[in-house]
């Protein structure tokens, strides 16, 4: 129950244990093709350009960064937690010039900030932003960072990594340029993949480029031969075939309870959380209209030593939380109700746990 990765089902588990194909075979290519319907159901697009980066969420992250900016680009970078800071990095080293707007830790990013933003600084080529914060258990109005993007022309790269699958992902909708996601959080599959997928007017864009994209490994253009091919698929890398099986059945798992099922059981399985931490006397630090259902993060109490609990949990019940990250170190648990971790049993545990844990001196002192 940490910040990911996620449990996961046996029948993922046991898909992942089927014999290997050819990453050529017509048989992969079929199912390469299913995972990136699937995904477009996910992502609620219709783009073309989708499908998994072979690596975690970072390497979907480094991808759009990669494709999207070159040198001398203005990029104006939503920072409000730790992954809004790596966007930052990745900017800077792909030679582009960071603008950065800021929201305090646990507070989302004011899109009235960006704006003022994009009116100041003339000419910004890409808007970044996070959608689910995992360092601070913060949701942003992504949808209203994109739409004002598109009235100043600019591209959009979003990262889902954590709102996939458990709080709605509109891509078409928000007309959002670029996407990454992770298979460890709320899909519920282990780690290693990277779900993305780019607009038709991101392609164009890649294409039009002044400059090559810097990394071969991560070019759109490269991969795309490989992935979605019209008619031949050629040799690209090795792809890893045991987790696009994991990804196809908790695809296929998710898809089956249906989307809008999966966010309201977030919703409604992340209020009993929060009305047993409540009970418990603990806070949570996030206002709820920004809360993520999928992640919650509460105070440490004072008084009470973080890493001690976190120490009981595991050894004594078994059970992982999340520490705080950042500004949050030492002053928050990050507990997780991702995917198929998400239910009324871990919410009864968790409680229980660290109730006994709150309640009761350490029994081995
Ligand atoms: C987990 C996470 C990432 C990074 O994913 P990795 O698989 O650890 O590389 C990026 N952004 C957000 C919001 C995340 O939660």
């Amino acid at each position: 129950m940490g910040p990911g990765p996620s449990p996961v089902s046996h029948r993922v588990l046991h898909a992942m244990s089927q014999s290997m194909v050819g990453h050529l075979d017509p048989q992969f290519i079929k199912l390469m093709d299913k995972v990136n319907d699937q995904l477009r159901s996910c992502f609620q697009s219709k783009n073309k350009m989708t499908f998994p980066i072979s690596g975690p969420g970072t390497a979907g992250m480094e991808a759009c960064f990669a494709n999207l900016v070159e040198p001398g680009d203005k990029v104006l970078v939503c920072r409000n937690g730790v992954f809004g800071e790596r966007m930052r990095h990745m900017v800077q080293r792909l030679g582009g010039e960071p603008i950065i707007v800021d929201a305090e830790w646990g507070k989302p990013i004011d899109p009235a900030d960006v704006e003022r933003e994009l009116k100041k600084s003339v000419g910004v080529k890409v808007v970044a932003a996070v959608h689910a914060e995992t360092s601070t258990g913060v949701m942003s109005d992504v949808g209203a960072i994109c739409a004002l993007s598109r009235r100043y022309d600019a591209l959009t790269i979003v990262d889902c990594v954590t709102s996939l699958g458990g709080v709605p992902v509109d891509v078409d909708g928000w007309q959002c340029d670029a996407v990454y996601s992770g298979t460890q959080k709320c899909l519920s599959a282990p780690p290693g993949l990277s779900p993305v997928s780019f607009s038709t007017r991101a392609v164009e864009h890649v294409k039009n480029r002044r400059t090559k994209v810097v990394s071969w490994f991560y070019d759109i253009g490269l991969l795309s031969e490989y992935w979605s091919g019209e008619t031949k698929r050629t040799y690209h890398h090795t792809a890893p075939i045991s987790m696009i099986y994991a990804l196809h059945e908790a695809l296929t798992a998710l898809l089956e309870e249906g989307l809008s099922k999966s966010w309201s059981r977030h919703r409604t399985i992340s209020s009993k959380l929060i009305s047993g931490l409540e009970g418990l006397g603990l806070d949570v630090l996030v206002e709820p209209a920004s809360r993520l259902p999928q992640l919650t993060v509460v105070k440490v109490p004072d008084g009470v030593n973080d890493s001690e609990i976190r120490t009981r949990l595991l050894d004594e019940f078994d059970l992982e939380i999340g520490g705080g990250l950042g500004q949050f170190a030492g002053k928050a648990w990050r507990i997780g109700l991702m995917g198929h971790g998400c239910t009324l049993d871990n919410v009864d545990y968790c409680l229980s746990s660290l109730g006994d844990c709150l309640r009761s001196p350490d029994s081995s002192k």
